[in-house]
């Protein structure tokens, strides 16, 4: 019998993540010597929990809201695609050394290609200027998309994201537009993906969207990060306008499928199990 090995996920708050979920079913299906756990870990704890890392109390973990940035300093090596994005999602300890990556732009993308849109030349509209932004900005720029608008409500931050990938793209490529105006500035534009960023329609807000119906026109697609509710209102807007809908859950898998492949040193192929782990998943929300 293999020794079994630590993974947990950190944070604060901790209690609604579906990570332990969704871990221990792909653990269990792939038959890996993990065992997966939240753990809910205060600001001032996270020193503390870096050294049980050193100590190799774990294998590795996820790290979810605040700490993503918060982890930064007490790396060993910062992969290149955390560092250009800023945060770090998922450690891996090797030999009491910590090793930061992140594997939300990586997820973003293979829900995508899950549902068969191809990103490369297309023009997106991206809702949002938060954690999440930056690794979705940072893998369209990867894989090549035509232009992007960047429309959040503190223009402030939409800026400061401009100003951090203008160095990946031409200033034409990378735009942004403000809040107030996004409902009228998508009528007169030619858009292919809205993707939707921000926490607007998260429970316990479910009513709630960042656009109406009436904003969405013939587009490619829709993409909401939020996964909780799994059909948002954004959602539900965008698809009564006869636009395909990409729910937040996609990212949610295939971001933790990618940081248990770098865990265990394993490309798994979920296609088998997708629809019965996304099942699974949606159970458990409220
Ligand atoms: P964050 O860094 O706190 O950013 C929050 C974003 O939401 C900001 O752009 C903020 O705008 C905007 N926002 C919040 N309330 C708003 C309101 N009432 N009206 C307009 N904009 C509002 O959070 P994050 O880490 O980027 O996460 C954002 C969302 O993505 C969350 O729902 C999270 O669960 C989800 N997410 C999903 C995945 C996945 O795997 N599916 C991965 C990561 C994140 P201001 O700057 O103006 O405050």
């Amino acid at each position: 019998m293999p020794t079994i090995k630590k993974l947990a996920v950190i944070g604060d708050p901790i209690a609604h993540s579906l990570s332990p979920k969704l871990q221990n079913f792909l653990i269990r299906y792939f038959a890996l010597p993990f065992a997966y756990e939240a753990l809910h870990i205060r600001q001032n704890e996270l020193p503390a929990m870096m050294q049980r890392l050193r100590d190799e109390e774990f294998r590795g973990i996820n790290i979810t809201i605040p700490h993503k940035q918060a982890v930064l300093p007490f790396l060993d090596v910062i992969d290149e695609t955390a560092a250009q994005i800023g945060a770090v999602n998922t450690i891996v300890v090797e030999n009491g050394k910590l090793n930061g990556y992140n594997t939300d732009a990586a997820g973003f993308l293979r829900s995508l290609k899950a549902a068969g849109i191809e990103v490369a030349d297309q023009r997106a509209f991206v809702l949002g200027a938060g954690g999440a932004a930056r690794a979705v900005i940072f893998a369209l720029l990867q894989a090549h998309i035509g232009r992007i608008w960047i429309c959040n409500r503190n223009p402030d931050r939409a800026g400061a994201i401009r100003t951090a990938f203008i160095v990946f793209a031409d200033a034409e490529r990378l735009q942004n537009v403000s809040w107030a105006d996004r409902a009228i500035w998508l009528k007169k534009h030619e858009v292919n993906l809205i993707i939707n960023t921000t926490r607007v329609g998260m429970h316990p807000n479910e009513d709630e969207s960042p656009l109406s119906h009436e904003a969405f026109s013939n587009q490619l697609a829709a993409v909401d990060l939020v996964y909780n509710p799994s059909q948002t209102a954004f959602l539900c807007a965008a698809s009564s306008a006869g636009t395909k809908v990409v729910s937040g859950l996609g990212m949610l898998i295939y971001q933790g499928v990618a940081a248990l492949e770098l865990w265990s040193k394993q490309v798994l192929d979920i296609c088998n199990i997708y629809a019965n782990l996304e099942s699974e998943l949606k159970a458990a929300l409220h």
